[in-house]
């Protein structure tokens, strides 16, 4: 608490918590299907020093990330780790995936040939699929023309093709129709994987599961698990709530810099969009949209103090924001702890119930605590 106290802001890493959902996640899963921690966006906010340090020691032994920086940045982390880039690396850098060791994404034919044209050695790769998601990867009507279409692939000598993999677009939904679209997609690549084996092209890695779909619909076809946000403790589709206890892993706290007491009719902050109606506490917070506490949450979240929940009131500001602590019982001073997300006494708010107040989702607020808010690893 004293250390946390020299920051205005932070945010707490509770790495029991990670440990908590990754060992629950690993215990579930099929017994050729390994964990692939996706750990793109600095660990989806959460520092990926911190965070691919705990993973390894909890043997995880795959990451996922974005792009080329991030996965240099895991490989320093975890030397020996499989690293596997999702998405697009300009192929110029074909000679830096080679020397890191790093698996990347192919997105289409043109893309294989220019990764090939820049690569001094085999770049080994998974071919990605556009089986529904619509945003990158082969695309074809049946998966016997797919995997037709992806023959040229293995004449490209410098290109070493290890696995395929494709990303569903609504494995978090429980809708009938939905359920159907998911299923079609996993039916889709695991009949390419089949007809490419066929073809003569056996495949090491088959995978397409993100955290929904391991633990709602885990498939023992796939050789990799790709498991992002349920290892932070947040749900894909809240409020829909996987059938798995989360533990969320980053808590967002703040302190007290200023209490007042106001008369009836006083405003609060820009905008003047809330006027006390009574006579009221009100403490500043030294926390702000800066932070990547948004300001569409003015007038709208709340956040604990003493274990109590207290509202929001007036616009967020960059770096403040205020809040109506008048039912608090204790006296509220300077330097009390505020928390915006997480667990105080008996009360919790969860990044996502913050995500549902604006319309958004729990993924967008980790990942978009600010640079300036320190990670702080409990
Ligand atoms: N795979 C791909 C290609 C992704 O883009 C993502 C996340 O955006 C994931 C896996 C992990 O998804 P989740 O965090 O829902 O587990």
């Amino acid at each position: 608490q004293e250390q946390q106290k020299r920051y205005r802001a932070w945010a707490e890493i509770d790495l029991n918590a990670l440990t908590h959902n990754v060992q629950t996640v690993q215990n579930r899963l099929p017994a050729q299907t390994q964990f692939m921690a996706v750990v793109k966006a600095n660990a989806y906010g959460h520092g990926d020093a911190a965070i691919c340090q705990k993973l390894w020691e909890l043997g995880v032994r795959w990451f996922a990330v974005s792009n080329l920086e991030e996965a240099l940045s895991v490989r320093q982390l975890c030397p020996y780790g499989e690293i596997f880039i999702l998405g697009y690396t300009p192929p110029e850098f074909a000679p830096e995936l080679a020397r890191n060791n790093i698996i990347q994404g192919v997105l289409s034919l043109e893309y294989a040939r220019q990764l090939q044209s820049f690569a001094h050695q085999p770049v080994r790769c998974h071919i990605k699929l556009d089986t529904g998601m619509g945003r990158i990867g082969f695309r074809s009507n049946t998966p016997e023309d797919c995997a037709k279409a992806l023959l040229p692939l293995f004449e490209l000598d410098k290109l070493s093709i290890e696995g395929i993999y494709t990303h569903f677009a609504v494995a978090d939904s429980v809708d009938a129709d939905d359920m159907a679209y998911t299923q079609a997609q996993e039916d889709f690549i695991v009949a390419v994987y089949d007809r490419l084996a066929e073809l003569g092209h056996t495949l090491k890695h088959l995978h397409f599961m993100n955290s929904a779909a391991t633990v709602t619909r885990p498939n023992p076809r796939a050789t990799l698990a790709r498991v992002g946000i349920i290892m932070y403790g947040l749900e894909p589709n809240y409020p829909v709530h996987v059938p798995m206890e989360l533990q969320p892993v980053m808590s967002l706290r703040s302190v007290v810099s200023h209490v007042k007491q106001v008369d009836a009719g006083t405003c609060i902050s820009y905008g003047r969009t809330y006027t006390a109606d009574k006579p009221r506490t009100i403490a500043t917070v030294t926390i702000g949209y800066a932070d990547g506490y948004a300001r569409l949450l003015s007038n709208q979240a709340d956040a604990l103090l003493h274990g109590r929940r207290c509202p929001i009131v007036g616009r967020v500001c960059m770096d403040q924001l205020m809040l109506d602590v008048t039912d608090v019982p204790e006296e509220v001073k300077p330097g009390d702890v505020v928390t915006m997300f997480g667990t105080d006494g008996e009360e919790t708010i969860t990044a996502d119930e913050l995500a549902a107040l604006y319309g958004t989702i729990g993924y967008e607020i980790v990942c978009g605590i600010s640079k300036r808010v320190p990670r702080d690893v409990i």
